[in-house]
This record gives C-alpha cells, structure tokens and sequence, in this order.
C-alpha cells in the first residue's frame, strides 16, 4: 500500500490534471494538510478517496475535490482572517490556515464555528495533532450568526448548506471580501461565490453541490430537517 504521503501526492495530480486545482497556495496546502489526521480511526485507510466520509453525528468531511474548489473560489491570502461556518473534521479550517497564517509570512487566522460540540472536541483534536491549534479558535454555537467579535473577515466560507446567505455573514465580511456558501434547498446546491468590492456585491453561481444542511437562525431548523 502507498504510504498516506504518497496517496496525498497523487490525488492532488488528479485535481490538478482535471483543472480543479490551479492556484499554488491551494495546491501546497493539499499537498500539506494530512487529511488522515481528521477522519475517525477505523475509517483512515479511507482518508485518500475523494468521497466525503463520516465523522458521526450524521455529518461528513467533504470530499477532497469539494474542500480543493471552495479554497480555489475563495482565494484566501496569506495575512487573511478567515471565518468558517461549519467546523465538522476541522481539515478545511486547516488548509485555510496553512495558506493564511503559515504560508509567506502569515500572520492570518481562521475562526471556525461549529454547532454540535462533540465535533467542536473533535476538530480541536484533530488540529492539535496536525500542528494548527495556534492558528485556528474553534467555537461553539450558531455560525449563521457569524462572529462579531473578531469581524471583518477577508474570507467567509460556509461548508453546510443553506437556504440563502445568511445576512450577518455579508455584514461582517469585509471590504473588499470574498464568501463561498452552498445555496440551495437541504438536498442540492451550488455553490454561490459573492464577492464584496467598493461596498457592492457581486454574486457569481459556481458548481452544483450536496453538503449537510445548516441548521440555525438563518439556516434551516432541525424540525425542517426531519420533516421529509
Ligand atoms: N468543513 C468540514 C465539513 C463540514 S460538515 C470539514 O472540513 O470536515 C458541516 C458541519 O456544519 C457539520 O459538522 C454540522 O454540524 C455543522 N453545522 C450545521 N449547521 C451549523 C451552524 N448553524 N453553525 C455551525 N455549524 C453548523
């Protein structure tokens, strides 16, 4: 069997070769990030397929070319602080954080907000292990409200989907920003990309999607979930 780091540079060729990964900051990033450290034990040998996989609670790490198109549309730069909502593995918070706060001369953070706090354990963990805790503050709550505290945000990225965005997300991107969130009902999205330049929003649809859905305020709300 290849050795994880052999399997991590060969699914990054891939996404390469297939014209999802471009940008050389994304690509370093995968090529860094040991998916293998955010993926429950018995599922490990699995940590180099590019399908999403469960982390419990019913909630899954996105796929590998998922986690390398969102990075791509959101751009983040070195210095960047970053807001995601929907913490789940912690693995994308990590490659955030490898391009904002290692990358160059970093200086960036990611701020990562995840509602169910068994997986809020878990990501701290899994951070910890990989050599990102120092560049990562996970939170507890409902990310469809964001995070005043540490706002403007460079970047917003959205990893559940939601009905629309949800507007204290737009509020507290900054300006110029960039926010990435699956829109769509519970069961399919796109991606929406908007892009915040000179107080304006430019809304652009990127690719179709499934993720998990968001559940709070501005998200849907669990009866919803279960109705159907
Ligand atoms: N980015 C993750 C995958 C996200 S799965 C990774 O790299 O592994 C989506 C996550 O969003 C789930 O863990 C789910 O519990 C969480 N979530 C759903 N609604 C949320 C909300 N309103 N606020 C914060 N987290 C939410």
């Amino acid at each position: 069997m290849l050795s994880f780091h052999e399997q991590r540079s060969r699914v990054v060729e891939l996404l390469v070769d297939a014209g999802y990964l471009r940008n050389p900051r994304v690509i370093k990033a995968l090529l860094t990030v040991p998916r293998e450290l955010f993926i429950p034990e018995e599922m490990k040998k699995y940590a180099y397929h590019d399908t999403p996989l469960p982390i419990g609670w019913g909630q899954t790490i996105s796929a590998i070319h998922m986690v390398a198109i969102m990075t791509e549309e959101l751009d983040p730069e070195p210095g960047n602080k970053v807001l995601e909502v929907g913490t789940g593995s912690g693995y994308q918070a990590a490659v955030l954080a490898e391009i904002v706060a290692k990358q160059d001369t970093g200086g960036g953070h990611v701020y990562s907000i995840e509602r169910i706090s068994e997986l809020a354990s878990f990501a701290r963990k899994n951070l910890e292990k990989a050599g990102y805790s120092e560049h990562v503050t996970v939170l507890v709550g409902d990310g469809t409200l964001g995070y005043k505290e540490a706002a403007p945000y460079d970047r917003v990225i959205v990893t559940a989907a939601a009905p629309d965005i949800p507007p204290p997300l737009l509020e507290q991107l900054g300006d110029p920003g960039v926010l990435v969130a699956p829109v769509g009902d519970q069961y399919f999205q796109r991606l929406l990309i908007v892009e915040k330049r000179n107080g304006r929003n430019i809304k652009r649809w990127g690719i179709e999607c499934v993720f998990v859905p968001l559940i709070g305020k501005y998200g849907w709300s669990v009866e919803e979930r279960w109705k159907n």
